[in-house]
Parts: structure tokens; sequence; C-alpha cells
């Protein structure tokens, strides 16, 4: 029977997209259903930075020497090697030339956008201009100018397969296509509460707090598609939460460094300023309600800053302690006794931190901003949580070529997954800014190619 395409991509973001124009450029004739009215899902909305070892880019900042090794050392050591070191291996070696790619196709990232976007030194987050939609437009106009088509308001709904399991094609309700491999770039889950609680109950855990900064396309259809066909997941319970107080829902990726942070012994546990990739994690490690704690000098002080903190300001925190959503007590110990917190360490916590902040160093946690002593009275705790879902870890698990892996540890033939909907790339911490973007247009291109070249073979 002759096949409707060679290829069909369901999702046109950053991966589906890269997918789709690679796979065109390997000779295979390309279809992307999209479920939204628009391209783009969640990395329209995106910063679109991308993490990669060895770019010109970093040569143009002066960063020189930065390998793919040293990317591949950093990424397995922070993640104490619980990730899956295939997958990892061709992110860290194809990050550099897959970032060339995007930028030959007309993707432009400034040199000044060059930055240590992780916990690590070395400056291997990549800022395009015009962010996420500026690269998904450049994307797209490759897809369309290559003649790949591209269906809207699509929602895939299964896939099919022949007598030995083999992906065949697509439904889309009552509608199918076939084709000979089906790239899964469908992205996250984290517009869907039902599967953040099965597969990220880190972020369930924050309760109604909880909300995610993409697109409503997150539902995770890649895992429950994928499941469908034997697919195996990996990835459980990770993915990016920022820290919020709750007071809204704009997106702020610090705390201010002018408050502490106790857990409900009283003491500190981490550098306040820590990077937005580790502080969350250092709060669910606490298991226990978590305070930012400042005084009245600090309130009266809070203005907005270059880091978008536009609740951390004067007049909302006052009106916040008005509400009582932020405790306010005259005393540390009665402040202590509000918020449910042992007083006896915040008293302790504190009296070091003010000693501390007095000789200009903080001597236990070394925060190098914003070290002033607590101690004019009404003194305020407000409890924070890492409840800003950014993006999700868990989906289906890939071989390093982006074929999908069955439950008999072989790749279910001609099914490829890249992006979000991927999850054995990502582990515990988030390697840095670009480390969700990079993969998903690394992965996504090669799911091109390696799907184009099995339609290729298929069809000889
Ligand atoms: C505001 C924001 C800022 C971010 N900033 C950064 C950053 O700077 N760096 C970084 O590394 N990461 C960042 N991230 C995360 C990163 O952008 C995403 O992980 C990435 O863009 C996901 O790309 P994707 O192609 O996998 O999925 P998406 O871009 O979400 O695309 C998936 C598409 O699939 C469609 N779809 C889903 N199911 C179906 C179906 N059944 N049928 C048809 N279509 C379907 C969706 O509608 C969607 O359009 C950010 C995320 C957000 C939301």
């Amino acid at each position: 029977m002759p096949r409707d395409y060679d290829v069909i991509v369901i999702g046109a973001g950053a991966a589906g997209l890269s997918a789709a124009v690679a796979a065109a450029d390997t000779g295979a004739r390309v279809l992307v259903v999209e479920g939204d009215t628009q391209v783009g899902g969640s990395s329209r909305l995106s910063g679109g930075h991308f993490y990669a070892a060895g770019t010109s880019v970093q040569a143009q900042a002066g960063v020189y020497g930065d390998t793919a090794d040293a990317m591949f050392e950093h990424y397995m050591t922070l993640n104490q090697w619980l990730v899956d070191p295939a997958v990892v291996r061709r992110y860290c070696d194809l990050s550099a030339p897959t970032f060339e790619w995007l930028q030959a196709l007309g993707v432009k990232f400034p040199a000044q956008g060059v930055y240590p976007s992780g916990v690590g030194s070395i400056p291997r987050g990549h800022q395009p201009e015009g962010s996420g939609e500026a690269v998904v437009q450049v994307l797209d106009g490759h897809r369309s100018h290559k003649g790949v088509d591209l269906v809207l308001q699509s929602r895939v709904t299964g896939l099919i397969t022949d007598a030995d399991g083999q992906v065949t094609g697509l439904q889309i309700g009552e509608d199918s296509a076939n084709c000979a491999a089906v790239i899964m770039a469908t992205g996250g889950f984290g517009a869907n509460a039902d599967m953040l609680k099965t597969y990220y109950p880190d972020a369930a855990a924050s309760g109604d707090w909880g909300w995610y900064i993409g697109s409503a396309g997150a539902q995770g259809d890649g895992i429950a598609l994928g499941q469908r066909v034997g697919a195996t997941l990996a990835g459980h319970n990770r993915g990016l939460l920022l820290v919020t107080p709750g007071f809204s829902r704009d997106l702020e990726v610090l705390l201010p460094n002018w408050l502490i942070l106790v857990n409900q012994a009283g003491r500190r546990f981490a550098d306040e300023s820590a990077p937005y990739t580790v502080l969350g994690g250092l709060i669910t490690h606490q298991q226990s309600a978590v305070f930012a704690v400042f005084d009245e000098q600090a309130r009266r002080d809070a203005k907005p800053n270059s880091m978008s903190q536009a609740y951390w300001v004067a007049d909302v925190l006052a009106r916040k302690a008005e509400e009582g959503v932020i405790h306010r007590a005259n005393t540390l110990a009665d402040l202590a006794a509000s918020a449910g917190v042992d007083p006896r360490g915040l008293q302790g916590t504190v009296a070091r931190y003010n000693f501390d902040a007095q000789n200009g160093a903080d001597s236990a946690f070394f925060k190098s901003g914003g070290l002033q002593s607590i101690s004019e009275p009404p003194f305020y705790a407000v409890e924070v949580r890492p409840a800003i879902v950014c993006w999700t870890g868990t989906g289906l698990r890939i071989d390093a070529d982006t074929r999908v892996l069955g439950e008999d540890e072989k790749p279910i033939a001609g099914l490829y997954a890249a992006g979000e909907t991927v999850g054995n790339l990502h582990g515990d911490r988030y390697v840095g800014g670009g480390g969700s973007f990079g993969p998903c247009i690394v992965f996504g291109k090669l799911a091109g190619e390696q799907a184009a070249h099995f339609a290729a073979a298929l069809n000889n």
C-alpha cells in the first residue's frame, strides 16, 4: 500500500520543527501534525536558550577550549550518574554541531548572550535574539520552504501498528494517515494535573500553589500514545520547579538575596542566591515547610530588580502581611511561634547571620550579596515552595539514535521521539538554562535524520 508520507512528526514545537526540517533535508516526504491552532507549543513561549559546549559563539565571547567531553563529565557528575549516559553523551557530542546548524538556518546568537547558565562556571548557555519565538519562526519558515506539510488543530489520538508491532501510521479521531516512521515531539505534561500527580509528585506536592508556565498543549500525549504501543518510560519525578511565595502567577526566577531561608528547625540550609537550577531541590530536600525571613528594613527597601522580582516589593509585602499571608511579629520568638518554626533555632540562626552581616561575610553558606542584619522589628516570615513548573522530565525512553525503546529493550520499529517528551536525559538537577531547549533541537534534528533514513530503507 502506498504510504501517505515517509515521516509524520507529532507536535510543532522546537523538537518537532527541527525534526521536520532535518527529515526533509534527508529526502523524506514529511507531514507535521499539530494539535494547537498555531505552531510553537511551549517552545514559542520559551527563552530559547541553548546549552552547548564548543560553539563558535563561545569562541566569539572569549570562551575557548570547552569540549563535549567536559560537558559530559559535568552533566554526569551533577547527576551522580543517574542519567542515561548514552543519551547524554549524544547530546553533548551533537550540541555544538547542532547549534551551528541552527545558526546556519538563521537563528542569531550574539556573543554577549553567552553565560554560565547553570551550576558551573563554564559559560554554556546561549541566548538567541528574539527568544524561543524567533527560533520557532526560523524553523517553521524552513519547514514551509522545504514543502513539509502542516496540519493544525489536529490532536493525534492513537498510533497504528502492524502485526509485528511496527508503527505504521497514526489516527486523528476518525482520520488516519500511514507512514514509514512517526516522530513523537509532543512536549511535556506540565499542563496535565493528573500526570503531574503520577509522574512528578514533587510538583504536585505544592498543591494549588503550582502552575505551569508553558502551553496548554503540554498534556503528556507522547507518554500516553507511546505506552499504548509498548513504549517504556524513564525520568520519574524529574523536571524544573521555581521557588515562589505563591502571591501571584508571575514568573520569577530568583528570590531576592536580602532574605534568609529557614526550615522548620529554624535553620538556614543554603545560600539564598543559589542558582535556580538547585534551589527548588534544596527546599524539597528539607521535607518541611520553608520560610523566607526578613525584617522591617528589608521590607521597606524592597524594590523590583532586573530579575523581575515583581512581588518582593515594599507595598506588596505590607499588604500580604495585613492579609495574614506573611507572618509578622515584633520578636523572633513570636514570629517563630506564628510560623510553626523552632524559636531557639530561628533566634540562633539570626544571631549568627547578623554577626556575619556585621563582618561582611556569610561564614555558613558564602552568600556573596544581600548580607544585611535582621534586626529591625517587625520581623516577617513567608512560606516559599518550589511550585512553578517550567518543564517536566518524565517521558519516553529513547536510545542514542532517538528510537523509542519497548519493554523487550528493543527499539519499537518506526517510532522515534525528541524534545520534552523524552524521559532519559534529565537527572535530579537541571544542568542549566538551555538544557531543555538545546536537546529539543539536538534530538529533533537527529530524529528527523534517523526517521528519514529508516523510511528510505523501507522504500528500497
Ligand atoms: C516560558 C518558558 C521559558 C523557557 N525557557 C527555556 C530556556 O530558555 N531554555 C531551556 O532550555 N528551556 C526553556 N524552557 C523549556 C523548553 O522551552 C521546553 O522544554 C521546550 O521548548 C519543549 O519543546 P518541545 O518541542 O519538546 O515541546 P513544545 O514546544 O511544547 O511542542 C510540543 C507541541 O506538540 C503539540 N502536541 C502535543 N500533543 C499533541 C498531539 N497529541 N497531537 C498533535 N500535537 C500535539 C503541542 O500542542 C505543542 O505545540 C522554557 C519553557 C517555558 C514554558
